[in-house]
């Protein structure tokens, strides 16, 4: 029963077709779905691959960078070819090769409320791989403004934290009901600083993507309204329940 996927469709997905809650039937869900990445970082390029793979059928990238030799050790999806291109454009070429019938809609600037809001209308899945909590909070905004579903990450050193977020639904908690202070240093997650393991970006920015595919799918437990933190020296993992604040901008 292909239900309108064709032989080659069928082939390219079978391992993940083959699992009973996903099929044919989920697999349309992938290819008709449209997810928004900010940010083509460690954690974006992971995301970013893996979703790619998995079938996506739009995924945007937003990023105003440019690829630089520092970044090769954790953002997958450069290599020294790359050096001096934009992040865009050299994550649609490499993304293009995995995955040809994925549309790669680029979007080289840093963004801000007036281009946001354009982009963002398009896509379903809001997926966070910025570095900087107010590129974070104006991401958390405009997914609670336009009633979207939420994915955030971010790493420092060997941890990590995911956030999720189903602005569909009234009762959501938001980010600034669990950052109260506004004031938080961009630092705690700038890796320049910091530093941060490679393979923390990718553990990370792969479950972003796991999430993501599960939110298409409605399969198995969400982490909505949770976050998720990852000692990834330790492995010491916890899941904690987010209140919502009485008076914050989600209400
Ligand atoms: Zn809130």
């Amino acid at each position: 029963m292909s239900l309108g996927l064709n032989k080659v469709l069928i082939e390219r997905f079978s391992r993940q077709i083959i699992l009973k809650n996903i099929g044919t039937i989920g697999q349309k869900k992938i290819l008709n779905s449209k997810v928004l990445i900010i940010g083509a970082g460690g954690l974006g390029c992971s995301v970013a691959e893996f979703l790619t793979r998995a079938g996506v059928g739009t995924i945007g990238i937003i990023d105003y960078d440019l690829v630089n030799l520092s970044n090769i050790h954790r953002q997958s999806l450069y290599d020294e070819k790359d050096l001096k291109k934009f992040k865009v454009k050299a994550a649609q070429e490499k993304l293009k090769l995995i995955n040809s019938k994925t549309k790669i809609n680029i979007y080289k600037h840093k963004i801000n409320n007036k281009n946001f809001s354009k982009i963002i209308k398009n896509y379903e899945y809001i997926v966070d791989g910025s570095d900087n909590f107010e590129t974070k909070f104006l991401i958390n905004d405009f997914s609670l403004k336009f009633k979207k579903i939420l994915i955030i990450g971010a790493i420092s050193k060997f941890d990590g934290q995911i956030f999720s977020f189903n602005f569909l639904k009234k009762s959501s908690p938001c980010l600034r009901c669990f950052y109260q202070e506004e004031k938080i240093s961009n630092d705690i997650l700038n890796c320049e600083f910091e530093g941060v393991l490679g393979t923390v970006a990718g553990i990370v920015g792969t479950m972003q993507a796991n999430e993501v595919l599960k939110q298409i799918l409605k399969i198995g437990q969400n982490l909505n309204g949770f976050i998720l933190i990852l000692d990834l020296l330790n492995l010491n993992f916890r899941k904690i329940r987010l209140i919502k604040r009485k008076k914050c901008l989600c209400n």
